[in-house]
């Protein structure tokens, strides 16, 4: 701006000047306030229409994938940790979240981790209080899991009734199992 007041002003110095005039600098009517277009329906949408909630029920899993969000190779992330949210925490968030969504016809209540299936007893007994707290209100339940420990289960109780499962282990399979079942019992073990 210097040069252009001075007369200096060289090709290249129109050419920015241009390029912010188009995109809107330098304007005689200034820009007083910028709002997003759902601002109005803030209040309301907080206070009544919750639609999805998702609760963190535990910061461990039974997994550590390389690619993993909370693997420690990302900055403002966290990492796995051995915290996990009580049941008396969870059913406060339940009751948090009925008490803003009485617009809305079906919540979605989403569980989540790390691995929320290492913390099913408390989640099967969160959803038996949403069930007897709030009859009437439709609830839809989700888990986000990498199903292992389904998988260790029904394979336990294959073994269990005698059921002949050979499993073919290729690649780094056999180390997977190993951490599967090392961190599972940690998770247990570090209650
Ligand atoms: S299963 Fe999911 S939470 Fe667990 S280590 Fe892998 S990506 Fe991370």
């Amino acid at each position: 701006m210097q040069r252009i007041e001075a007369n200096e002003a060289t090709n290249y110095d129109w050419g920015i000047l241009a390029r912010y005039t188009r995109q809107g600098y330098f304007r005689e009517s200034r820009i007083k306030e910028i709002q997003h277009p759902a601002t109005p329906f803030l209040q309301f949408n907080l206070t009544k229409n919750i639609k999805q909630f998702t609760i963190q029920v535990t910061q461990n899993c039974n997994l550590r994938c390389k690619y993993c969000t909370y693997d420690g190779n990302y900055n403002y992330q966290r990492i796995h940790s051995n915290k996990i949210m009580t049941l008396g925490i969870m059913k406060k968030c339940v009751d948090f979240i009925m008490a803003r969504s009485s617009g809305i016809a079906e919540i979605s209540l989403g569980f989540y981790g790390g691995e929320p299936l290492l913390e099913i007893e408390n989640i099967k007994k969160c959803v038996d209080y949403v069930k007897e707290t709030y009859r009437g209100r439709s609830v839809r339940y989700v888990m986000t899991t990498n199903e292992l420990f389904l998988m260790m289960k029904i394979l336990i109780s294959c073994l269990k009734t005698g059921l002949m499962c050979p499993l073919v282990l290729m690649g780094q399979g056999l180390s997977m199992i190993r951490i599967v079942f090392f961190r599972t019992a940690q998770a247990r073990l570090t209650r």
